[in-house]
């Protein structure tokens, strides 16, 4: 498994997820009971999207190549980084009609130049021979930053927040569709972005990011 710009050491620190997770969010247990296994979290309150993978979990040391990549722009880490999310979300990738990337606001794309997302996205695709709708769902208003929110307010921040680009419903309308980012955290955005996908009528939303918040408490990003 490539360590891309990180250090062995850092590498070594990394927290790969690995069996038994959560079926429906991806969330590590200590556990497996039985042949499909949910958390409490999601038995309490289902998520909006079907299933969701993440390579790693979001702390100290998995920080540094995501904010490589969404602050400046860094791309040698690329080919690591959806290595790890290949590995981790194989069988979602498989059955995926179409990979789409969370959208940033326009006004933020232009300032940034990039999104680091599409980037993720496209990589993969181009590693698996996946489609990517780059352009698949984009934000109908922009939002404030999420940094700082807590889950109820992440949620209201966000919510109808996306929609599917009208030219692109009939790519979307009965396909199964693979929602990339590079960072879970309440899942606020990637369910916004699953409601607007199942509006539009995907039969099947999944979800594959680079990382995930295990505890709320580790949200800082
Ligand atoms: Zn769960």
């Amino acid at each position: 498994m490539g360590r891309g710009p990180l250090s062995p050491e850092d590498f070594a620190r990394l927290h790969f997820i690995s069996d038994p997770l959560c079926d429906r969010c991806g969330v590590p247990l200590d556990y497996r009971t039985g042949d499909e296994t949910w958390c409490v979290v999601c038995l309490a309150r289902p998520p909006r999207w079907d299933r969701a993978r993440a390579a790693l979990v979001y702390d100290e040391t998995s920080r540094r190549p995501v904010l490589d990549l969404k602050r400046s722009g860094r791309r040698d880490g690329l080919p690591a980084l959806t290595g790890w999310m290949r590995q981790a979300g194989s069988v979602l990738i498989e059955e995926a009609d179409v990979l789409v990337p969370v959208p940033l606001h326009y006004t933020r794309l232009v300032v940034r130049g990039f999104n680091q997302s599409g980037w993720l996205a496209q990589t993969i695709g181009a590693e698996t021979g996946r489609r990517v709708l780059v352009d698949g769902l984009v934000r109908a208003r922009r939002t404030p930053s999420q940094a700082g929110l807590a889950g109820r307010a992440r949620r209201r921040n966000v919510s109808g927040a996306f929609r599917v680009r009208p030219g692109r419903k009939g790519l979307i309308e009965g396909k199964r569709v693979l929602l990339i980012d590079d960072v879970l955290t309440t899942g606020a955005t990637l369910s916004a972005c699953t409601r607007a996908l199942k509006q539009a009528g995907a039969r099947h939303v999944d979800v594959l990011v680079l990382a995930r918040v295990v505890r709320e408490t580790d949200v800082t990003i």
